[in-house]
């Protein structure tokens, strides 16, 4: 199959990476020729572009740039593209991105291969990096089935668990395992920050081990992808901050009233649901069309 990525970073280039040890034939196109230039020697691409036009004769094209970039390439690429060319993308939120692309390609089914690391680029890009991960699916009534099937296909061969989904189950669900804990996890640095003894506060940072570095871990990642979930995913994002508000206060008053016996009952029903969230492979899909 010739497998058209635009956006060769970490994950356009990871996907390139695997698709190629494959069989496929992967056309890449960046932003920048040094981009392109990364990813041929790295492997990750056969050939490489900074011209949308280069992939006119991909079968399927996965749109691999920031969010915010996703609608404006897909208007740009889709007058190269046969009606056949299936388009998708891999952005970590789908509701906005599934209604923009949709109405301009019909033959747009929206992806999430939720698999990452903190560091972005090319240089970080990796083999097998799906491998194991839930890659997500979200098909519109409109989507079709040829579509989903062929982005079935390819995320099975990379290894990953395909699980499918509407755009706004995808969206609520990853607010709570994802976006919520960047923002949460971001927030305890700052907050951290915010201690106004500054001996103290260089004492924390030397102190700081294990603990801290796996809940800060998310919160101190990229920027930019962030503030992509907090803006296109800016509902439930908001939904989720406020539960979460309510479950801090009624910790906080649990610990300010002494309530030892309740505190502890909480703390074991987490350390009971937690592995539930932490499992290594995802459930099989059972929404499969
Ligand atoms: P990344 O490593 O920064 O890669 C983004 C790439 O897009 C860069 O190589 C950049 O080019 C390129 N780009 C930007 N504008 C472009 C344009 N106009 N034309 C062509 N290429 C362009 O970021 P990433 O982590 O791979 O994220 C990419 C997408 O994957 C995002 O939509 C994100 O939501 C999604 N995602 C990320 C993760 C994660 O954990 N990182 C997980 C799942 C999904 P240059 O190299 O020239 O700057």
């Amino acid at each position: 199959m010739k497998i058209g990525i635009v956006g060769l970073g970490l994950i356009g280039g990871s996907l390139g990476l695997d698709f190629r040890r494959l069989g496929h034939q992967v056309l890449g196109v960046a932003r920048r020729a040094a981009t392109g230039e990364a990813a041929i020697a790295c492997g990750a691409v056969d050939q490489a572009s900074t011209e949308l036009q280069s992939l006119q004769a991909a079968d399927i094209v996965f749109l691999c740039t920031p969010i915010h970039m996703i609608e404006a390439i897909s208007i740009d690429l889709i007058p190269h593209l046969s009606p056949q060319t299936i388009l998708t993308d891999v952005g970590s939120v789908k509701g906005a991105i599934v209604d923009a692309v949709t109405p301009h390609w019909p033959n747009f089914v929206g992806g999430h291969p939720m698999a990452g690391k903190t560091e972005v680029g090319i240089a970080v890009a990796e083999p097998h990096l799906f491998a194991q991960r839930a890659y997500v699916i979200t098909p519109v009534a409109t989507t079709p089935t040829t579509a989903v099937a062929v982005l079935r296909e390819l995320a099975t061969a990379l290894q990953a668990q395909v699980l499918t989904c509407t755009p706004a189950q995808h969206d609520r669900a990853v607010a709570w395992i994802s976006h919520l804990p960047v923002m949460i996890s971001g927030s305890l640095i700052q907050a951290c920050l915010n201690e106004p003894d500054a001996h103290i506060r260089k004492l924390a940072e030397s102190l700081a081990s294990s603990g801290f570095c796996d809940t800060s871990r998310v919160g101190g990642g990229h920027p930019e992808l962030g503030l992509m979930m907090a803006r296109y995913n800016r509902d439930e994002v908001l939904r989720s901050l406020q539960a979460y508000q309510q479950e801090i206060q009624q910790l906080t008053t649990l610990v300010a009233t002494d309530q030892w016996a309740a505190l502890a009952a909480r703390l074991t029903e987490n350390h009971q649901a937690r592995s539930r969230f932490i499992q290594s492979t995802p459930e099989p899909d059972t929404a499969a069309p």
